[in-house]
């Protein structure tokens, strides 16, 4: 009789093998190699007492696919595999990924903490809408100082909130130290780490409870779809809080008042089926089947481009830093960089593909380089094969107030790039190019005399 494998038997599998395979969940019987893409609101029950049993969770069959969706499924196994989570929630943007991880733990009433540079986005739902629900966000000044989380903390907290790689200034967040404060308080860290993905950083091996992402960038990869997805630790004890989250102690069946309850039922997944059910199934922020199997397709080549998106941008990064009118380079691959020690730590891969660069010159240089780019295209985006170029101050960061913008760096002549997989050497040209237009030079287009008319496709018919 051969004996089970222990797991500590079992040959550990690399990333770029999870990443091909460990979504795969089998197909409809005609052996196809991919999982297919499903797009069927809802799902066949056999019978009556079939029915009866996928409602009651005592069959986990597939019922609607606002609740669950086999294509979906095959991307969160491979999603929460990646990061090593217990479980992930597809859901339709990044937007609806911060939103379901914090209104999964938060009620109205209580507070919570976040570092202070985050999506502009993910700031406006914490001071616009949750303030709304009366939940209240206080800002840390130095994330990276744990007293500065310590002594903002009240009765009434009940999270920590980071981002990994924050942009356009990649002032990067010492994880391992914000997840300790949190644990200190007995409440949860919730990290959005969209800028490096599961294969530059994953947040739950230095203390996380909760990762989100938008899929919109690096996972699906490129530029062609918007989504979100989030990834429980499954590891914070909700069972030892029913004071903090009493949500998880109270009966699934909401008028079954002797009932189960979500802590009883899922024990430390709690917070993950809560997530799912409730607040993501309730609010209904499902990803549609055919943009999870665009991230699926996405995902099988991650590591891939991470390596020639991670190594473009620290070659940009380095020829940057020797420009005379470039003041400084935000990029903490770069030994001369503040966060460099951090990105050594937590990003040994490479420290991510969107930084930003300041010009001495002002707005009026950005303006100039931004106009002469031809191969970057100018787009608010991130993450795509195409590399993209953006002004920030006068785009992302424009509502924000001038004192605002003073006190996180982004000076007028701040543009950010998300460097993607082209040939370095053609990133680089089309740079050249447009610092040489900055500095009052008339070089020819890099696509030759008439520049881009020669592409019409209409020509020669
Ligand atoms: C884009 C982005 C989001 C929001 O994602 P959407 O898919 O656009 O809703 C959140 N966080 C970070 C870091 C992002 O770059």
């Amino acid at each position: 009789m051969t004996e089970t494998p222990t797991p500590s038997d079992a040959h550990e599998f690399g990333f770029s093998t999870e990443q091909v395979h460990a979504g795969y969940l089998g197909e409809g019987g005609y052996g196809a190699r991919i999982t297919p893409l499903y797009l069927s609101a809802g799902f066949i029950f056999d019978d009556f007492e079939h029915a009866k049993a996928r409602f009651a969770g005592t069959d986990l069959g597939y019922v609607y696919s606002r609740i669950n969706n086999p294509t979906n499924a095959a991307v969160e196994k491979v999603l929460a595999d990646l990061e090593h989570g217990v479980g992930a929630t597809l859901v339709g943007s990044g937007q609806a990924a911060a939103t379901v991880s914090l209104l999964s733990v938060l009620k109205a009433g209580d507070h919570f903490l976040s570092a202070p540079s985050i999506y502009e986005g993910t700031r406006a739902l914490f001071r616009g809408n949750f303030a709304r629900f009366g939940i209240e966000v206080e800002f840390v000044e130095n994330p990276n100082d744990p007293d500065d989380w310590h002594r903002r903390v009240r009765d009434n907290t009940r999270l920590f909130f980071g981002e990994a790689i924050p942009n356009p200034k990649n002032d990067l967040i010492d994880i391992e130290a914000i997840a300790t404060a949190a644990h200190e308080h007995d409440v949860p860290f919730a990290i959005d780490s969209t800028v490096p993905t599961p294969y530059l950083l994953r947040p739950i091996d230095y203390g996380a409870d909760i990762v989100f992402h938008s899929t919109s960038k690096f996972l699906a990869g490129h530029g062609n779809s918007i989504g979100g997805v989030v990834i429980d630790a499954g590891r914070f004890d909700w069972a030892a809080h029913p004071d903090k989250y009493p949500h998880l102690h109270q009966p699934i069946v909401e008028d079954d008042a002797d009932g189960v309850t979500w802590i009883d039922k899922f024990g430390a997944k709690a917070n993950f089926a809560f997530a799912r059910a409730v607040v993501a199934g309730r609010f209904g922020t499902s990803l549609s089947p055919f943009n999870a199997f665009l991230v699926q397709q996405g995902v099988e080549t991650l590591s891939l481009r991470l390596e020639r998106h991670t190594r473009n941008a620290l070659a940009i990064a380095t020829w940057l830093e020797q420009q005379p009118e470039v003041a400084s380079v935000d990029y903490p691959g770069l030994p001369s960089n503040p966060f460099h020690a951090l990105a050594q730590k937590y990003y040994p891969r490479g420290a991510g593909s969107v930084f930003a660069f300041t010009l001495s010159g002002g707005e009026e240089a950005a303006k100039a380089l931004y106009d002469a780019v031809e191969v970057f295209t100018r787009m608010t985006h991130i993450g795509d094969v195409r590399s993209l170029i953006l002004h920030p101050p006068t785009t992302t960061h424009s509502k924000l107030s001038q004192a605002e913008r003073d006190r996180a760096g982004i000076h007028p002549g701040l543009i950010r790039l998300s460097v993607g997989i082209e040939d370095v050497e053609d990133l680089l040209a089309d740079l050249d190019r447009a610092f040489r237009v900055l500095r009052g030079e008339t070089p020819p287009s890099l696509r030759g005399e008439g520049g881009d008319a020669e592409l019409t496709p209409a020509d020669g018919l």
